[in-house]
C-alpha cells in the first residue's frame, strides 16, 4: 500500500514562519518528492469553532488566508488535495464511534490539550467539543487512511492518541483503521519555534508572530525587535545562545550559501555563534543578517501570494474542488468502519436473510 499524507491548519489567523519551518516547507518537499500516493491538506475550520465558537466570522475569513498561504508556499492542488474540515460530514461521524474508545482520564492527560485550557482560561469550564479535539483529530487522520502526519512538536500528543484509538479499533472490530507515523522536523528549532517575544511557540493566537504575508518593513522591524540575550549589553560582553530567539531563528532558516551571500567572513553558523559567546559581536549585525535570510525566503512566498490575490473565486473553486474529493475518501472508510462495527445493516443482506429463515422456522 502507498504513503498517504493528512495534515492542516486551522484558520484562525494568517500562516507564520512557524507554521512554515515546523510543518509547510516540509510538505512542499514532500509533495515534490513523490514518495506519496496520496496527500490531503485539512483547512481545520471545524476544530478551530472549538475555541472560537463565539467567533464564526474569524474562522470564515481566515479560510482564504490559510489557502493563499498554502498556494503561496508551492502546495499544488492537481498533486495535494485541499480541502475544508467540515465539509465532510463523514469525519463528524467517525468522532462519534470514536467517543466509545477513549475515557475522560485519558482526554485530561494530553498535555498540549492541558496547556492550551491554560491559556484560553477554560479552566472553570472547560467545553466539550474543545475537549475532545484529539479525538476529531483522530478521525481527519483515520479518514484518509493516512500513514504519515508531517506535523510540529505539540502535536505529538495528537497522533499518540489517534494509534491507540486505532489499536483499540481494529482490536475490537477488526483491521479496518491505519496506524499513522508522525513526521517531525529534523531540526530542533523548527519543531517549536519560538514567538519574536522568545516567550512561547509563535502561535496565531498569542500575537507574536511573523506571518508568511507581512510586508518587507513588517519583518524587518520584528527582527530588529527581537528577542535576545538580556546579559548582552555591550557589544564587547559574551553573549549566550540559550533562548536567545535570533539565533534559534538562523538555526531554523540559515543555510551555508547565506553566509557566502551575506556575511563571508564567516564560514559558518557555529563560527558566529562562537563569536557572539566570545564577545566582541552585536546583536544588531546579527539581526541585519537574520533579515536578509528571511526576507530572501519570504520573497517567492510573497510575490506567489500576490498572483493567488488576484482570483479568490478561483482559489475557493479549488477548496471545493479538494472537499469533494476528500468526501468520497471520507465516506469510503467510514462504510468500512460500520461494517467492522456491524452498523452496516441495510448492505447485509445476509444477516437479513438469516433472520428471516429464523422467523419462518419459528
Ligand atoms: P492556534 O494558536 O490557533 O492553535 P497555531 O499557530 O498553533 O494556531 P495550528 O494551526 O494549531 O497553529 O498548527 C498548525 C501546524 O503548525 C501544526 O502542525 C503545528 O505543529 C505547527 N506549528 C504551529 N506553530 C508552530 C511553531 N511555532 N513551530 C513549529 N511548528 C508549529
Ligand atoms: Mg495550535
Amino acid at each position: 500500500m502507498g504513503k498517504i499524507i493528512l495534515t492542516g491548519d486551522r484558520p484562525t489567523g494568517r500562516l507564520h514562519v512557524g507554521h512554515y519551518v515546523g510543518s509547510l516547507r516540509r510538505r512542499v518537499e514532500l509533495q515534490n518528492s513523490g514518495e506519496y500516493e496520496k496527500i490531503f491538506i485539512m483547512i481545520a475550520d471545524a476544530q478551530a469553532l472549538t475555541d472560537n465558537f463565539e467567533n464564526p466570522e474569524k474562522v470564515r475569513q481566515n479560510i482564504i488566508e490559510v489557502a493563499l498561504d498554502y498556494l503561496s508556499c508551492g502546495l499544488d492542488p492537481a498533486v495535494s488535495t485541499l480541502f475544508i474540515q467540515s465539509q465532510i460530514p463523514e469525519l463528524t461521524e467517525l468522532t462519534f464511534y470514536y467517543m466509545n474508545l477513549v475515557t475522560v482520564s485519558r482526554l485530561q492527560r494530553n498535555p498540549t490539550v492541558k496547556a492550551e485550557i491554560q491559556m484560553r482560561n477554560f479552566e472553570a469550564s472547560i467545553p466539550v467539543g474543545f475537549f475532545t479535539y484529539p479525538i476529531s483529530q483522530a478521525s481527519d487522520i483515520t479518514a484518509f487512511k493516512a500513514t504519515t502526519v508531517p506535523v510540529g512538536e505539540d502535536q505529538l500528543p495528537m497522533i499518540e492518541q489517534t494509534r491507540e484509538i486505532v489499536r483499540k479499533f481494529n482490536s475490537i472490530y477488526g483491521e479496518a483503521l491505519v496506524e499513522p507515523d508522525v513526521l517531525l522536523p529534523e531540526n530542533e528549532a523548527c519543531m517549536r519555534l519560538p514567538g519574536i517575544d522568545g516567550k512561547a511557540k509563535m502561535s496565531k493566537s498569542l500575537g507574536n508572530c511573523i506571518y508568511l504575508a507581512d510586508d518587507p518593513e513588517d519583518v524587518r522591524k520584528k527582527i530588529m525587535s527581537m528577542y535576545t540575550d538580556p546579559l548582552h549589553l555591550m557589544v564587547s560582553d559574551p553573549g549566550h545562545l540559550e533562548g536567545n530567539t535570533v539565533f534559534t531563528y538562523l538555526d531554523a532558516f540559515c543555510r551555508p550559501e547565506h553566509f557566502e551571500r551575506y556575511l563571508p567572513e564567516y564560514g559558518n553558523l557555529d563560527e558566529l555563534k562562537a563569536h557572539y559567546q566570545r564577545g566582541g559581536l552585536g546583536d544588531v549585525k546579527v539581526k541585519k543578517f537574520l533579515n536578509k535570510i528571511m526576507q530572501e525566503v519570504l520573497e517567492p512566498i510573497r510575490a506567489r501570494r500576490k498572483e493567488y490575490e488576484k482570483d479568490i473565486p478561483a482559489v475557493y473553486e479549488i477548496l471545493k474542488a479538494g472537499s469533494e474529493k476528500a468526501r468520497e475518501e471520507a465516506a469510503r472508510t467510514l462504510e468500512d468502519v460500520k461494517a467492522a462495527m456491524r452498523i452496516n445493516y441495510f448492505d447485509d443482506q445476509e444477516m437479513i436473510r438469516a433472520q428471516a429463515d429464523r422467523y419462518e422456522r419459528n
